[in-house]
């Protein structure tokens, strides 16, 4: 089939480079002209791991192409996914202006049926409108499909490739079948539905995650204060089936570019529409004071951190990515910044894009290694392999020897006979 998506970034990219995979002819269309040719040059503007090779070798089969212009490419398309960003307003309601302007982009380009089929995460009602923008400047038929995205960042070219469904909303008969016929290779579950319920699908699926992660994080709390080890709290919790492991790790809560946003927008969705959702207030409120939790450990550890150095690992939002949006890393180091503290940052993936951010304002380090080196103490943020896999028995040189984990990757126990003060959640 001949597929074109809108929208390089992570989510337009790795679909379209699986679907060529996948035996599909794709074109990625992204109007940030540098992007293209970044890609067209054989570089990959993001980390992710394994996607540059599965580039390289659809795109030297031809199955794989980039372009910064719509107009001539949706003349060939069978299928138009729309896989722009729907960024949050400062009241959490989702930003569709990138969607409709794509919208508006293929209703007055189009000239055959195709159809389009929006990727991006949007409220409920939003395909509908993409219907209403596209038939202003198109009368002749299309159909409007919604196939959420599931994948994950890190992991993102497996979770496209062995998912746990693929939803597929959709009232057109036509448009199901094609849909069904694209993804037959992938053998999951397929979630047939209308426009509305799939895309209350995704919004209920990370919000419920989202929820798992702050009931942990809220158990965590509590455990600090009654003597109890929410890693074997979890661990009890996770072996009953009906809730199971995942999710499930006591932390400083989630970021990234899609739970908080998703949560926000949920909620705001459900207000908008008479429902006040009570429960999400409550898990983006403890997910927000998570962070702070730690910041208030940092200072009790370490006391003024005026001109005290601080060792920070990890800056992407999770492992396996250098994306930083939302990341809970740039909210501590702002924060350190503002305390007056000395900030030595070190990430195996995330170093440049928080470079852009935070400039000459912190010390960027090459190794983990070095970045401890004459610090008062190690934050741990992120929970990278690397980190985890560290020797801290070989650590001579810091200050004081002071970790405060945020992501629990250790035991207090181990490190102690190592001489660290090892300070965590829950
Ligand atoms: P992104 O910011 O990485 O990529 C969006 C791309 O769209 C950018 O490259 C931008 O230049 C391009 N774009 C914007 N307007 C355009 C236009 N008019 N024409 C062509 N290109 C245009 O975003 P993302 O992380 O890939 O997320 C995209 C959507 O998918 C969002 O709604 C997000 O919530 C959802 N999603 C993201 C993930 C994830 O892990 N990142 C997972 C599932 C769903």
């Amino acid at each position: 089939m001949n597929i074109v998506c809108i929208g390089a970034g992570y989510v337009g990219l790795v679909s379209g480079t699986c679907l060529a995979e996948l035996g599909h002819n794709v074109t990625c269309v992204d109007n940030d002209e540098e992007k293209i040719k970044l890609l067209n040059s054989g570089q990959v503007p993001f980390f992710e791991p394994g996607l540059s090779d599965l580039i390289t070798k659809n795109q030297q089969s031809g199955s794989l192409k980039f372009a910064s212009s719509l107009s001539d490419i949706i003349k060939n398309a069978d299928i138009v996914f729309i896989c722009v960003g729907t960024p949050p307003r400062e009241n959490g309601q989702a930003d569709l202006g990138f969607v409709f302007q794509v919208a508006e982009d293929i209703g007055k380009i189009l000239d055959k049926h195709i159809v389009v089929v929006t990727k991006s995460t949007v409220p409920v009602g939003t395909n509908q409108k993409i219907k209403k923008i596209i038939k202003k400047n198109y009368q002749g038929n299309f159909d409007v499909a919604s196939c959420p995205e599931f994948l994950r960042e890190g992991s993102a070219i497996n979770d496209f490739m062995n998912p746990d469904r693929i939803v597929i909303g959709t009232e057109a008969a036509g448009a199901k079948r094609l849909l069904l016929q694209l993804y037959e290779k992938i053998d999951c579950p397929k979630v047939l539905c209308n426009l509305e319920t799939a895309e209350m699908i995704k919004y209920a699926a990370n919000a419920f995650l989202a929820t798992k992660i702050s009931f942990i994080n809220e158990i965590a709390n509590v455990c600090e204060n009654v003597g109890a080890d929410v890693e074997q709290v979890a661990e009890g919790m996770g072996l009953d089936k009906r809730i199971g492991k995942a999710f499930l790790r006591a932390g400083i809560g989630y970021g990234g570019s899609c739970f908080p946003k998703d949560v926000r927008a949920l909620h705001h969705i459900a207000g908008q529409n008479g429902y006040p959702f009570q429960l999400l207030r409550a898990v983006i409120e403890v997910n927000n004071q998570q962070r702070w939790l730690f910041y208030k450990k940092i200072k009790e550890a370490l006391g003024c951190l005026e001109n005290k150095t601080i060792a920070v690992w990890g800056l992407s939002f999770k492992p396996d990515t250098d994306d930083v949006r939302e990341s809970i890393s740039i909210d501590l180091i702002e924060k350190l910044v503002e305390d007056g503290a000395i900030v030595k940052a070190y990430d195996p993936q995330a170093m440049k894009n928080t470079q852009k951010i935070f400039g000459d304002k912190i010390q960027y380090c090459f190794s983990a290694e070095y970045a401890i080196e004459n610090a008062d103490c190690l934050l741990i943020v992120t929970e990278w392999d690397e980190f985890m896999n560290f020797d801290f028995s070989a650590v001579f040189k810091m200050k004081q020897k002071i970790i405060l984990d945020g992501r629990n990757l250790f035991r207090k126990e181990e490190l102690a006979i190592k001489g660290f003060k090892y300070i965590a959640i829950g």
